[in-house]
């Protein structure tokens, strides 16, 4: 793998602003360049400043760079990383790009500025460095064209998607003369250390997922019109009931930009030359009319649809395309929507919506076929595999499943009959599959994935990190040892099982604590240790609010104690089972799910890692050892001393606890000690987050784990730390910060951070700190601003302050 330990991003827009503090994120300083301004803002003329003041000529890249750190969601793990990026200008500072393993450019999209910049780049960065672009669709051969074949050798294409730190895909596309390898060892970079899904193109215009998203929109657009739909209604049809996202068709464009969409249809229009495409790229006139109006979607306030406020709040209008007037936005009703939204399976959902025959099905179906069909007949133009474009629509447009895979999910035979039967060509990539005697374009054998090659006949094997575990065909492979409604306990292999969850964010209850016990008897006789995470989208929600929220309407206060105590025993009991238990968390990992997890000898973090305890938001303290585990954790480097001084961590617990502070990171987990430095690994690549946690039981077991036991030290500092936390509630009130109900269970939590009303500090062991932790939460069912709170998230998903 490739060591780029320095880099140089010229241009310091939306993307290499962006590119810039992702490299920021994973430890690499960066140097970020854009132009010298050309004239002086009237704040520098004021101050007297000149157009040579350093000040003034790093103003762009700086006012660029600001803007970016500001953006939402942020493209910084922690504000703290932005002291890695170096800012300058091109007309100082290009000769450091010398000091530069990897120089990525990332200015206008225009050939003429590309081609100009790489002229330079090539006389002043070193011999040895790797140089890349990052545009969307030009040319990259013409990048470089006249260029010295030695530059051509280490220059490609890296295409990455906005914003770049979430979204998965990086497109890497070389030019005739990159060397093979040196991309290798860059996918392997890319994967590892930026945690990116690689998927190697061609430079074809639009590159793989551009293609086949623009085509997409675009005829998603011309068959509107065809069949008299409303945005509204294509908008319901083309999300997540066609396993896309929920910003659907229009609403992404409108993100995107209804100018930028238009443009990239244009360049598609200009370079394809097919009679289809060069039909298809075309836009509309309302389109053009929205361009020229300047109804450019968010940015602009009002695209395909437009915020307005009203007399009743804030309300969302809808473009009446044959009109240009905006209208009142309208749920559209259709029974095939209807039955897809019940339908949790993405295949099933597109068969029944596909065979329905109402419009939605209608349109669907048209929609669908046509669009896998268009990826059908662009391999190998655009990518050398059907892998390649599944992958590409996945990670750039989080797609559920790629073309290839709906493919496969409507049935490829009964597919090309039905195109057959509606006198539609079928793609030949698909006629050579059906003439080889095969049924699908992938195929599992054991646990490794195959898929249809044309130029073989036959399946090869998709080439996957060993990291890169799946949990899905393990299932597939019978390696489910135990199972319940909302949980399963899969063998991993080599001697290690995973307790997966798989309710509905996966919420914790009865199930899943069920088969935590059953998975750690199982693990007991069976097994080196045990692996807590799932390939969901969340590791867990928390703990199930609706079973507690039920509890407390029936008065049922026994109930509640027992399920208090029960999770309390699972979680705080990981760390004396015989064998390890390592979390991979990734997604919300909240409330009882981070309770969970602090319980685990070890934990596996994905980057995007949202960890918290927001209790207080629902009324509540967290009471499955939370609470607890952060004053352990906040006062744990503070010598057990007489005279040692333990508020200022018991502090730092309470207001993280009392403000609800919920990371935005896996770094950040870490600033609020939800996640122990000693005690975690962050892993860049989501996919591999199971396998790094399997890694991680096995070295625990082979270098002879020992359970902890339950510490006795834990300070309680008792009614001097009470005093002040209660004068500090007090303040608070009194600025209006915090309602009397927040006062409230501020002072609960202060209560049990504090180890109750002790007249002197004393050491206290964990369980003294559970048995605390229950009675306060006990104590806050009983009140009812708790459970308005309660309802309230419940029915909106937000909290509510009362
Ligand atoms: P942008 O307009 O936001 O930023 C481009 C920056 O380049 C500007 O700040 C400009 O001042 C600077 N610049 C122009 N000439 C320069 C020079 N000679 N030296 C240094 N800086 C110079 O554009 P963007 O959206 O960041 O796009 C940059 C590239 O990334 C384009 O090729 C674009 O096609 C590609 N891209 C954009 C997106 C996206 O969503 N915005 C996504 C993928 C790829």
């Amino acid at each position: 793998m490739l060591t780029l330990k320095h880099a140089a991003v010229i241009g310091a827009g939306t993307m290499g602003a962006q590119i810039a503090a992702h490299l920021a994120n994973v430890g690499i300083p960066v140097r970020l360049l854009d132009i010298v301004p050309a004239e002086l803002a009237p704040e520098e003329q004021k101050r007297g400043l000149t157009l040579q003041s350093p000040e003034v000529r790093n103003r762009v890249t700086r006012t660029l760079f600001d803007r970016a750190k500001k953006l939402s969601p942020a493209p910084l793990f922690v504000p703290e990383a932005a002291a890695l990026v170096t800012l300058g200008n091109v007309a100082d500072d290009l000769g450091a790009i010398r000091d530069a393993d990897w120089v990525i450019e990332a200015v206008l999209e225009r050939m003429d500025l590309k081609q100009e910049l790489h002229k330079k780049i090539a006389a002043l960065a070193r011999p040895d460095a790797l140089v890349t672009t990052n545009t969307s669709g030009l040319s990259i051969n013409g990048i470089v064209e006249g260029l010295p074949r030695e530059y051509r050798r280490r220059f490609f294409a890296t295409h990455f998607f906005n914003p770049p730190r979430y979204m998965r895909l990086l497109e890497l596309i070389p030019n005739t003369d990159t060397d093979p390898a040196l991309m290798k060892s860059f996918a392997e970079f890319g994967e590892t250390i930026l945690g990116k899904g690689i998927v190697v193109g061609k430079d074809t215009p639009g590159f793989v997922a551009n293609r086949i998203g623009c085509y997409d929109l675009q005829f998603a657009l011309w068959l509107m019109i065809e069949q008299g739909l409303t945005i509204d209604e294509v908008d319901a049809i083309t999300g997540p009931a066609l396993g896309r996202p929920k910003s659907a068709t229009f609403r992404l464009g409108d993100i995107v930009g209804v100018d930028l969409m238009a443009q990239m249809g244009r360049n598609l229009q200009g370079l394809l030359k097919s009679e289809e495409e060069i039909k298809l790229f075309r836009q509309p006139d309302f389109i053009e009319e929205m361009v020229k109006r300047g109804w450019w979607g968010e940015k602009k306030g009002q695209g395909f649809y437009q915020r307005v406020k009203t007399d009743k709040g804030r309300e969302i209008r809808t473009l009446d395309y044959r009109t240009l007037e905006y209208r009142p936005q309208q749920k559209p009703q259709f029974d095939s929507l209807e039955a897809a939204g019940r339908s949790a399976d993405a295949a099933g959902r597109l068969r029944g919506l596909c065979a329905a025959p109402d419009r939605a099905g209608q349109f669907a179906w048209k929609h669908l076929s046509s669009v896998i069909s268009y990826a059908a007949s662009r391999v190998p133009e655009i990518a050398d595999d059907v892998v390649t474009v599944d992958n590409a629509m996945r990670w750039g447009y989080n797609w559920e499943l790629g073309p290839f895979e709906i493919w496969d999910a409507l049935g490829v035979k009964e597919t090309a009959a039905r195109l057959e039967q509606e006198g539609r060509p079928v793609p030949p990539l698909v006629g050579e599959l059906l003439a080889a005697g095969q049924a699908a374009f992938y195929a599992q054998r054991g646990t490794k994935l195959f898929f249809f090659s044309p130029a073989r006949r036959d399946y090869v094997e998709s080439v996957e990190s060993p990291k890169a575990v799946c949990l899905p065909r393990l299932h597939r492979d019978n390696r489910v040892v135990k199972s319940n409604a909302g949980a399963s306990l899969v063998d991993l292999g080599d001697g290690v099982a995973c307790l997966e969850f798989h309710a509905k964010m996966n919420v914790i209850g009865g199930d899943q604590l069920g088969l935590l016990r059953e998975a750690l008897e199982e693990v007991r006789r069976n097994f080196a240790g045990l692996v807590l995470g799932n390939q969901g989208p969340h590791f867990s929600a928390g703990a199930n609010l609706m079973l507690v929220a039920t509890q407390i309407q029936e008065q049922e206060w026994d109930e509640i104690d027992r399920l208090i105590r029960r999770f309390q025993q699972a979680t705080s009991g990981l760390r004396q089972f015989a064998k390890p238990v390592v979390a991979a968390c990734h997604g919300y990992t909240l409330g009882g799910g981070c309770e969970t997890a602090m319980g685990c000898d070890h934990v596996v973090l994905a980057a995007e890692t949202y960890m918290g305890l927001p209790e207080v938001g629902v009324g509540l303290i967290p009471a499955g050892q939370g609470t607890k585990e952060m004053l352990r954790r906040c006062t744990e480097a503070i010598p057990r001393t007489e005279d040692a001084d333990f508020f200022p961590g018991v502090k730092f617990a309470w207001e993280t606890i009392g403000l609800a502070k919920v990371s935005t990171s896996a770094p950040e987990a870490l600033k609020y000690r939800y996640a122990r430095s000693g005690e975690s690994t962050i892993v860049m690549n989501k996919d591999w987050l199971i396998g790094e946690a399997k890694a991680k039981v096995l070295q625990l077991a082979a270098s002879g784990y020992q359970p902890q036991p339950p510490r006795a030290d834990l300070p309680a500092i008792g009614q001097s730390g009470l005093a002040l936390f209660k004068c500090l509630l007090y303040q608070m009130r009194q600025a209006r910060q915090i309602s009397e109900h927040d006062e409230k269970i501020g002072a609960k939590l202060a209560s049990v951070l504090c180890g109750g009303d002790l007249s002197w500090t004393h050491f206290v062991s964990e369980q003294y700190l559970l048995d605390l932790e229950r009675e306060a939460f006990l104590s806050l069912c009983g009140e009812p601003k708790t459970l308005d709170r309660i309802k309230h998230t419940l029915k909106t998903g937000k909290p509510l302050r009362n």
